[in-house]
């Protein structure tokens, strides 16, 4: 049976890697594979090297330096340092941590167990745009607090929080910010120093790198304790030996990001509104989030009186999702649209639509008629 055209529109879950980044690892994982922590043999330098020009990549599309950038598995692992790390770290100044209900599970979940554990929490609201409120922030920070962890841009809705507003908040009551800007790395512009972060997560298989590569910016005057002990690799911070292969590609995926994303951003803008606007003739249809401070290439879209299961089940050709892959297992609403005010019935009837830097003019028509057919039959 000949394959049905298959359409990639779920970017936000991961990316397909960009060929140049494969090509660019291929010799790490054979005639160059030592390990980067060997300090007797040319094995060992070789990969040490690379994992340093990856660090500058990585350290030059964000804005901090590269001693400053610690590699880890991910995004996950980087939240989960962060959170735990600076709590420990930082537990005879305070016990209060300020997040917001939209975050990713990443983050929500870690700070759940510092809750049990005797952390004092506040999630912050956010309102129908999916925006927290920066006067509730600075109600909510006292002289107990020390981390403030909100989100850049949200999987679900691409919905960009004003980070540096939030960094100056926090910088004028002496408290550290972590930002979780796995969705916003490689995509848009980003400062750690001008912005006023401290420490910011990201995941290269978000930005057309491989699975299994990511890490942390930590600010120089921000102390971490290590979560992973044993070699006292990453200046201690996350001992293991690197994922030499993934770091580089990590690193290619970085220097692409930053000679290629304002073009990919332009593109993905157009090709979004074009679906965007489609779908939005379709009657019955909103549009979730934030209009102006969201990311180019993702739309939420919510199909009134329409099963989200059913719809997905019946666009077997387009790959989307209705939300975030890591609690796509579960059948309850979603938490993020949940905290915007949607309703279950109409959150469950929302789809995400990510597109990404291979998507098509092609696959976007295709989709507009495709969704536009199905809702319409699921409607009769
Ligand atoms: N944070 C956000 C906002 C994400 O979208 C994701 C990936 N779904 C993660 C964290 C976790 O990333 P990873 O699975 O690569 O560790």
């Amino acid at each position: 049976m000949p394959q049905k055209l298959q359409v990639y529109l779920d970017n936000n879950a991961t990316t397909p890697m960009d060929p140049r980044v494969l090509d660019t690892m291929l010799p790490y994982f054979k005639e160059k594979f030592g390990n980067a922590a060997s300090r007797n043999h040319v094995f060992g330098w070789q990969a040490e090297e690379a994992v340093q020009q990856a660090r500058e990549q990585v350290a030059n599309l964000t804005g901090a330096r590269s001693r400053e950038i610690v590699f880890t598995s991910g995004a996950t692992e980087a939240n989960n340092l962060a959170i735990k790390g600076v709590a420990e770290a930082y537990y005879k100044k305070g016990n209060h941590i300020i997040t917001c209900l939209t975050e990713h599970k990443a983050v929500l979940d870690p700070i759940r167990s510092l809750g049990e554990s005797g952390f004092r929490l506040t999630h912050l609201s956010v309102n129908s745009e999916g925006l927290i409120n920066l006067d509730e922030l600075a109600d909510a920070i006292t002289d107990q607090t020390i981390l403030i962890c909100i989100m850049y841009a949200n999987n679900e809705t691409g919905v960009i929080q004003p980070i540096k507003e939030i960094a100056q908040l926090a910088k004028r009551n002496e408290t550290l910010l972590m930002t979780d800007a796995t969705q916003a790395v490689g995509k848009i512009p980003i400062n750690v120093r001008n912005s006023g972060i401290d420490m910011m997560s990201f995941s290269a298989h978000k930005f057309y790198g491989p699975k299994g590569a990511g890490g942390l910016f930590v600010r120089d005057s921000v102390q971490l304790s290590a979560q992973l002990e044993g070699g006292g690799h990453e200046r201690g911070v996350r001992s293991g030996t690197l994922n030499v292969p993934g770091i580089v590609g990590m690193g290619k995926a970085c220097e692409l990001a930053q000679q290629e994303m304002k073009v990919d951003e332009q593109k993905l803008r157009a090709l979004r509104d074009q679906l965007e606007t489609s779908l939005l003739k379709i009657p019955e249809t909103s549009r979730n989030g934030s209009l102006e401070d969201r990311l180019s290439h993702v739309t939420n879209i919510s199909f009134h009186r329409v099963d989200g299961e059913r719809l997905l089940l019946s666009l077997n050709d387009i790959a989307v999702s209705q939300g975030s892959a890591c609690t796509s297992a579960t059948l309850e609403p979603s938490h993020v649209l949940k905290s915007m005010g949607v309703s279950d019935e109409l959150a469950h009837s929302s789809i995400r639509f990510g597109l990404g830097r291979f998507t098509t003019r092609e696959e976007i028509e295709y989709t507009i008629q495709r969704v536009t057919e199905v809702v319409n039959q699921l409607r009769d």
